[in-house]
């Protein structure tokens, strides 16, 4: 018999630092998917009939992943490597597991898809409180030329009267962060370096073949030289800013926390 599909997430929180993450690799490119999986923990304080686990998910930060067909790439990495997950527990001090996958839809529309839709069933299946959070980029608002991006959470219901499955949106919540955590200090950062890691891989897959005219082979060198290129502007570059605007502010508070110390010792030993 076919295990039933059921909501059984009631919130998401998403912590700031890890929504840029997701949102940086989501804006790395408009050609294709992106996808990584989001990790955090779960909260079942809200248990609602003994039957069905209500929970809300923390998630604090997410691991970027290979590009490429999202169905096929998720199942080989939808747990996280006994190293990966220790790493993580020391650097946030609590437990951490994969709660759910991000994947970016270029150009298209935020709700998912009918593929994504039965990709998400098949892991609630193996984990009922498993989410997909979809990030739709590129798309330009007709009226006034700017560019949007729109984010949702979901999980797949069983249909009422089909074997078939739905969408079920599920509510999302950014929480503030005023500091960047580790874990997504090191995702972002990694972001750039996987991202070259994939263009390379491509290259040089399309290099080994011998069959190739010299005219190809120097187009190809230049579309690998392009692509890294924009790269750079796309995603090295905003991170470097990004990172350098942070390193200047954080200083700026240095001096005002310094400048309070100052002041409250001198009123301190004006008391003595
Ligand atoms: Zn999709």
């Amino acid at each position: 018999m076919a295990m039933q599909v059921v909501q059984a997430v009631q919130a998401v929180h998403l912590e700031s630092d890890a929504f840029l993450v997701c949102l940086n690799h989501a804006l790395s490119t408009e050609k294709e998917e992106v996808m990584g999986l989001c990790i955090g923990e779960l909260n079942d304080d809200t248990r609602l009939t003994p039957s069905e686990l209500f929970t809300s998910i923390l998630s604090s930060s997410c691991d970027v992943l290979i590009r490429g067909r999202t169905e096929w790439k998720f199942r080989q990495s939808s747990y996280l490597r006994p190293q990966q997950r220790q790493r993580l527990a020391e650097l946030t001090g609590r437990p951490m597991r994969v709660v759910g996958w991000y994947h970016s839809h270029p150009h298209i529309t935020v709700w998912p898809s009918h593929v994504d839709v039965r990709t998400q069933a098949m892991y609630q299946m193996m984990d009922q409180g498993f989410v997909g959070l979809i990030f739709s980029c590129f798309i330009e608002d007709k009226n006034t030329k700017t560019g949007r991006v729109l984010y949702t959470c979901f999980q797949s219901i069983q249909a009422q009267k089909s074997s078939e499955y739905e969408r079920i949106e599920i509510p999302i919540h950014i929480v503030p962060h005023v500091s960047i955590g580790k874990v997504c200090l090191e995702s972002a950062v990694e972001l750039p370096k996987i991202l070259c890691q994939e263009e390379q891989d491509a290259y040089r897959r399309i290099h080994s073949l011998t069959h190739l005219d010299s005219v190809t082979k120097i187009h190809n060198g230049s579309v690998f030289t392009k692509n890294l290129c924009s790269q750079m502007s796309a995603v090295s570059g905003p991170l470097l800013q990004w990172l350098e605007d942070r390193l200047e502010q954080n200083q700026h508070h240095l001096q005002e926390l310094e400048q309070e110390k100052e002041e409250l010792m001198q009123e301190l030993s004006s008391l003595e």
